[in-house]
């Protein structure tokens, strides 16, 4: 059926002779610095409301994104999108698992408690298979009555006691002590703040901090191991009560384990779709924001035109995820035909977003090779980028390492590839016809790199020296006032080859 905005066109109308330009066309172009490089700040939004203290995001892969990347990326200012090619309970047991990584305060019914009844061979068990050195001692009620701690333990050990012990029998800091050898349990109420709660722990010298409501029943613990973990990534991306962010990724069929993935406590989610411009995706985000509205924000995707852009914004996307076509295990502009060289996509759906009525962050997905990119892609409209293959190359992405002629590399892999593919039943990405299914990617091993710290730094110079050529002192303002400047196969020459090798 033809829309009705559609003409038919002929001859040379067919073709858009505007330049499409991708990284290696353009050059940050340079600009008076009033300020010192010390200066510059990465803070951005991923979304309309969630911000980051750096412009990275990694990518719903399979060979990228697991909790391991989702935290080492959220410490250090990110943020990471669980992939969706696994089961519903497995990808929930991911978001968990980041959830409860940092937060200075684990709720109830996460907290692992003992009751009187479970013996002292139970509670070694928990600490131990957990890695966790104090459980609370409730009533099958959740009333609080004790804490027993690692110091407890390795005591008790010591004076050689026998681990069928019931903890009733043993259980040493008690909320109410009733006899003079009972140490007291010090607790706090709910509602307490992050700074009290430190206070309390430092002033009575203790590691844990028990919760409770009226009538004592236990509602959450609050641990100085935690806190201290707040204080050694001090631009993490965090909520308020502590806990790293996190999103993960659904496809078309996956609205069935969104509530499920939200219960978990998921912060953002991303629609993970090679074509965004359908009314497939444009019904999952609307139907999305009508159930969640502002308590679940929706990363939209991908696109790579202006129409395309405006068609999920209407829809009520909170951030856009721009590409087509650019990514490293991807052959989707060679199966396909069809794709836009990714500064112009950004160029294009950036102009749409950054209007007033919309002023929704885009996030530049796939084609970042270079630390230069990052900075290209921002002053081109982006404000933050989506990262595969490089980060599948360090230790914390969840690709299979080998060592291939003596070099160790990770195998990373385009979800459209037959290996991706291979462990997800059902509509992926990548939606074909029914029994022509195609291959849009490939698996390509990467070299390994090292730790993510490692390379973020890597990253994160490079672009801050961008900023400073280009004299912006933040992303929003080389994302809002930064120029490109476009060049020639001789200047590309000119740049990249070392002179006289
Ligand atoms: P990279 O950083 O260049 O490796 O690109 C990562 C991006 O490639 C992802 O975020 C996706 O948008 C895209 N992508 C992932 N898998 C495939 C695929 O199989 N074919 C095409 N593009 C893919």
């Amino acid at each position: 059926m033809l829309m009705s905005q559609e003409r038919k066109i002929h001859g040379m109308d067919k073709i858009d002779n505007h330049l499409g330009l991708s990284f290696e066309d353009v050059l940050i172009y340079p600009h008076h610095a009033n300020f010192i490089p010390d200066d510059i700040s990465l803070e951005t939004r991923l979304t309309k409301k969630i911000k980051m203290s750096i412009p990275f995001v990694s990518a719903p892969m399979e060979s990228v994104t697991e909790h391991k990347m989702a935290i080492a990326i959220a410490q250090r200012g990110g943020i990471g999108i669980i992939h969706s090619y696994m089961t519903k309970e497995e990808q929930v047991k991911q978001i968990k698992i980041v959830k409860r990584a940092e937060s200075y305060i684990i709720r109830m019914p996460d907290l692992y408690t003992v009751t009187p009844d479970d013996t002292f061979g139970n509670l070694k068990t928990i600490m131990k298979e957990k890695n966790i050195s104090g459980v609370p001692v409730v009533l099958h009620d959740n009333k609080l009555i004790g804490l027993m701690t690692m110091r407890d333990v390795e005591y008790l050990d010591y004076i050689s006691t026998d681990e069928k012990t019931k903890i009733g029998e043993i259980v040493s800091t008690v909320l109410y002590p009733n006899s003079q050898d009972d140490k007291k349990l010090i607790t706090s109420r709910d509602g307490i703040s992050r700074d009290e709660a430190e206070k309390m722990l430092y002033r009575n010298k203790i590691e844990k901090l028990p919760v409770i409501n009226e009538g004592d029943y236990l509602v959450a613990m609050i641990t100085k191991r935690d806190m201290r973990k707040r204080k050694y990534f001090p631009f993490a991306t965090r909520d308020e009560e502590g806990r790293l962010l996190v999103g993960a990724a659904i496809n078309l069929d996956g609205l069935e384990r969104l509530s499920h993935l939200v219960d978990a406590g998921l912060d953002v989610l991303c629609i993970d779709n090679a074509d965004g411009d359908t009314d497939a995706v444009g019904y999952l985000v609307e139907e999305i924001k009508s159930l969640y509205e502002d308590r679940l924000p929706v990363i939209a995707g991908n696109v790579c035109t202006a129409e395309g852009a405006e068609f999920l914004l209407e829809k009520g996307a909170d951030a856009l995820r721009v590409g087509l076509g650019p990514g490293f295990g991807c052959v989707t502009r060679l199966v396909s035909g069809a794709g836009m060289p990714q500064i112009t996509a950004v160029l294009d759906c950036a102009k749409v977003a950054n209007r007033n009525k919309y002023d929704v962050p885009i996030i530049s997905d796939g084609g970042i090779r270079e630390s230069g990119d990052v900075a290209k892609a921002i002053a081109a409209g982006a404000s933050s980028v989506m990262i595969g293959s490089i980060f599948a190359a360090t230790d914390e992405s969840p690709a299979q390492e080998e060592m291939v002629e003596g070099t160790k590399i990770k195998r990373y892999r385009g979800m459209g590839s037959p290996e991706a593919l291979s462990k997800r039943a059902g509509v992926g990405r990548y939606v074909g016809p029914k029994g022509g299914r195609v291959y849009e990617g490939v698996e390509s091993p990467v070299q390994y790199r090292g730790s993510m710290e490692k390379v973020l730094n890597e990253l994160l110079g490079g672009v801050k020296s961008g900023m400073f050529y280009s004299g912006k002192k933040t992303v929003d303002h080389l994302r809002l006032y930064g120029k490109l400047k476009v060049i020639t196969p001789a200047s590309q020459r000119e740049g990249h080859e070392p002179f006289g090798v």
